[in-house]
């Protein structure tokens, strides 16, 4: 096919925090973006309660924050105004609720709590501004042609069938992805997916009135606190409104247990005492049986690309387990890397020939430069699981600093 010289065009399927960074780098390119959403537009207020993210709050780390520098739009600076520095664990040891320091560096290194929300709808908006992208929200993928470049889309509300085209189709859209199950049909694509038998549940700790009267903090909110249990866990992440966001993992036979309240508070009192005070047991009840019981599903993929015309990314390629804190982080990567592909095989935002193979080389590129480095991620994120419930609580890391009290 001949594309002449007119603009590039990419479509980006999914405008989560992937997608939607991913759509700024390409307008920043000159491309013209179409980013296709299943969802309802997040930031619309009526649409808030209908959207169910994967959890509340979500640890942003340098590897994150550079990609989003490199957007050249200040978004890291953006991002990290309500972001909040956690500069280690600390972890809850045994049922007095004994509290242990444990540094993440010895620099002050960081990693970030961040609104995982307002962090999508930030980047949504960043991209929407420029000129040259476009967002279309309450349309799913149905499938893709990506030898003609058209996209099959289904308008959520009316079911309407929408054709598209574009000369790049790119795959944001998670763990489930329509894209890649598309590419499945271009490419010898080696796929794996699989599913840990632990599970989620996120509950939370309130901000506590101080003596002023003002809201404070419950516990020290520049750490990320662990309560390992070794065979599970439960986690907390600060909040801008001093509250935090607790994350509850154990294996889904261990939530099947607990059938009522009474059940709750004993699992509670053996294994959390001290965080059933800063919760407050009608929150914690509330919460925990309100609350979905959420899988933690991993999937790899290889190769990431079709021809010049095909890419996955984000969890899309390569979803991972939660507990390395990389997921996000590692997909804002794969843009931050492609973009850098895209430089260096000097793939213009128009294509002036049939015989520009710029394109392809880039992408080829990215397979291949990208794997070894995404196996390696998603490996460490499952070991780090073992590390967080159980390994921290060795006498080697515990020979550091005990804390008394913040
Ligand atoms: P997603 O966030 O899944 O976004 C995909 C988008 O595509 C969605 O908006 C979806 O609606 C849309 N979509 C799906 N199908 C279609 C379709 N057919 N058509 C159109 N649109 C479609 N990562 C970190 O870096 N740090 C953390 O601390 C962290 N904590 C986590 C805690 C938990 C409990 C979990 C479950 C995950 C955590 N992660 C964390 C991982 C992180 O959530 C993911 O890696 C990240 O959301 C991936 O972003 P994405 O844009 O690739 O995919």
């Amino acid at each position: 096919m001949t594309t002449g010289s007119k603009t590039r065009s990419v479509a980006i399927v999914g405008a989560g925090p992937v997608g939607s960074l991913m759509a700024v780098y390409f307008a920043n390119r000159g491309w013209n973006v179409h980013v296709y959403e299943t969802r309802p537009d997040m930031r619309l207020p009526e649409n808030k309660a209908k959207i169910q993210n994967r959890s509340i709050n979500l640890a942003l780390s340098v590897r994150g924050l550079t990609a989003l520098k490199g957007t050249g739009l200040a978004l890291d600076e953006l991002v990290m105004k309500s972001g909040l520095p956690m500069r280690g664990r600390m972890l809850h040891i045994g049922s007095e609720g004994q509290l242990v320091s444990q540094d993440y560096g010895v620099h002050s290194e960081c990693i970030n709590s961040v609104d995982r929300a307002k962090l999508n709808e930030d980047l949504i908006s960043a991209a929407e501004e420029l000129n040259n992208v476009q967002f279309s929200f309450d349309v799913a993928l149905k499938r893709a042609d990506l030898d003609k470049g058209t996209l099959e889309l289904e308008n959520k509300t009316t079911k309407e069938t929408i054709k598209a085209h574009a000369d790049l189709i790119v795959g944001c859209d998670g763990a489930y992805s329509a894209v890649r199950n598309s590419l499945m049909r271009y490419v010898r694509l080696d796929f794996e997916q699989g599913y840990i038998p632990h599970g989620y549940c996120e509950l939370s700790i309130p901000a506590k009135i101080g003596a002023n009267g003002e809201a404070e903090f419950a516990m020290d909110p520049e750490h990320l606190h662990i309560w390992p249990r070794h065979k599970f866990m439960m986690i907390a992440l600060p909040n801008p409104d001093k509250s935090f966001t607790v994350t509850l993992f154990m294996p889904f036979a261990n939530f099947e247990m607990i059938h009522n309240k009474d059940d709750l508070l004993k699992f509670f009192e053996e294994y959390f005492t001290d965080a059933i005070q800063l919760m407050g047991k009608d929150l914690l009840i509330k919460e925990y049986f309100k609350n979905p019981k959420g899988s933690l599903v991993m999937v790899r993929a290889n190769p990431y690309h079709y021809k010049d015309r095909c890419i996955i990314l984000g969890d899309a390629a390569h979803s991972m387990v939660p507990f390395y804190g990389q997921g996000m982080n590692c997909g804002f990567e794969d843009v931050r890397i492609l973009d850098s592909l895209l430089s260096e095989f000097n793939v213009k935002s128009t294509r002036e020939s049939d015989s520009d193979r710029s394109l392809e080389q880039a992408l080829d590129a990215y397979t291949a430069r990208r794997a070894k480095d995404l196996k390696a991620i998603c490996e460490l994120a499952l070991y780090n699981y073992t590390e967080m419930r159980h390994s921290v609580t060795s006498p080697v890391y515990l020979m550091r600093k005990t804390v008394e009290s913040w």
